[in-house]
Formats: C-alpha cells, structure tokens, sequence
C-alpha cells in the first residue's frame, strides 16, 4: 500500500502513470482535474465556481481544491492507499494535506516528480485525446486510438481539452513553474521527493516508479 503524490507539469504524463499505476496496485488514482472537469460538465456549484480559472489554464483557489481531497480521502476505497495526481499544486495546498494526514496518524510515502521538457510538453498537450467517459488519454501521433476520436478502452467520445490550446499550454506551464515548482523543495526537505525522466515510453517510466514505490 502506498500513499503517493505523482507530481509533473501538465503532459508529463501524471494521468497516464496514475490510471496504469492504479491498476497495477489496486488503489484509487485521485485526478483533481478529472472531478472538476466532471463538475464542469455536470454543471454542478463547483464546476461553476472552477470552470473561469480552468479555461484560463489559472489555478483554482486553495481552500476549494482542499475541500475536495478532503472529503474524497474519506472514501472507503481510499483507505488502503492512493496515487495524487494533480493535487497538491501550491505550498499552502501541501501543507493543508500535510495537517490533514498527520490528524489521522498518517503520512505521505512518496512524491513522484515526472519530468519533461517544455517543448515536448507543447507538443504532447497540442495534440492530447481525452475520453469523456473514462478520460483515457490519447495522443494524434504518438498513440492514436483504433477508431478516430472513439475511446479503445471504452467506447466514449475523444475531444481535444479547451485547456489544451497552446497559448493556454504556455500559461499552464508558467502557473506549474511559479506555484508547482516550489513543491520540490518543500518535498525533498521531508526527504521523500524523488524525481524521474518522464520523456520515455510510458512502461519505462512506469517500471521506474514501481521500482521506487519497492524500495519504500
Ligand atoms: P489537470 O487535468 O491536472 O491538468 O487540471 C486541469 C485544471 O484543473 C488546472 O489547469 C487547474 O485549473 C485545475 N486544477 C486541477 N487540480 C488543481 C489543484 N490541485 N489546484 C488548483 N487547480 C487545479
């Protein structure tokens, strides 16, 4: 069992590692952008507070974010561990998560940082497929789906993110190295961050972190 935060700038690959990772270790993947996005389409209170500064490619405020993994750590499926992805993105939500844990006896066992280069980053988003139903992701060129724009694994409809534009991509990537970044630092000093080269075939990349979650 692990509780693990998998942390990376947009197209690093977090979704893609968190769903195989999930599976493999039958533990939740918790996508903070997948219960907004879902908030969203259902038009609910807070995917109509979330919705501007998603667009944007902006961050949404802390206390929100926090509220929203507070209450999904509750669930019963998340008491045998969970993989993070997406959250925490500032200090503040870190330090949040940090007092969250510590109330119940409990804490973090690893922060995986997924990294890869700005302009592959631009070049995976520009061309990323997400499911509407199960938010697999795909990608026009490097992993095209079998049937064009229709989900291998499910059958849903693939779309291109409205985040997903690349001058929306290039304020993302500005948000993740201002607010994200730091998050190293704050991680390594607690001496369980460790970082790995995310600009490789995804069962590389994911044998690396297994590795990692082995040795504890
Ligand atoms: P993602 O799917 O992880 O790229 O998230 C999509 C968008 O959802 C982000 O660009 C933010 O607007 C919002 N979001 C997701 N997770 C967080 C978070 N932990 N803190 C603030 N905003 C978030």
């Amino acid at each position: 069992m692990t509780r693990m935060v998998l942390l990376g700038p947009p197209g690093a690959g977090k979704g893609t590692q968190g769903q195989m990772l999930g599976q493999r270790l039958g533990i939740p993947q918790i996508a903070t952008g997948d219960i907004l996005r879902d908030a969203v389409a259902r038009g609910t209170e807070l995917g109509q507070k979330a919705k501007s500064y998603m667009d944007a490619g902006d961050l949404v405020p802390d206390e929100v974010m926090v509220e929203i993994i507070r209450e999904r750590l509750q669930g019963n499926d998340a008491q045998d561990g969970y993989i993070l992805d997406g959250f925490p993105r500032t200090v503040a939500q870190a330090e949040a998560l940090d007092e969250m844990l510590e109330a119940i006896g409990q804490r973090l066992d690893q922060v995986v940082h997924i990294d890869v280069e700005n302009e592959v980053l631009v070049e995976r988003l520009s061309g990323r497929l997400i499911c509407r139903d199960c938010a697999a992701t795909y990608h026009v060129r490097f992993n095209p789906p079998s049937k064009d724009r229709v989900c291998d694994k499910c059958g849903g409809e693939l779309y291109q993110r409205e985040d997903d534009r690349e001058d929306t991509v290039r304020s993302r990537l500005s948000v993740f190295t201002e607010r994200t970044q730091p998050l190293v630092d704050y991680y390594q000093q607690q001496g369980i961050y460790r970082k790995v080269d995310g600009d490789r075939d995804p069962e590389a990349v994911l044998g690396e972190i297994l590795r990692i979650i082995q040795a504890g």
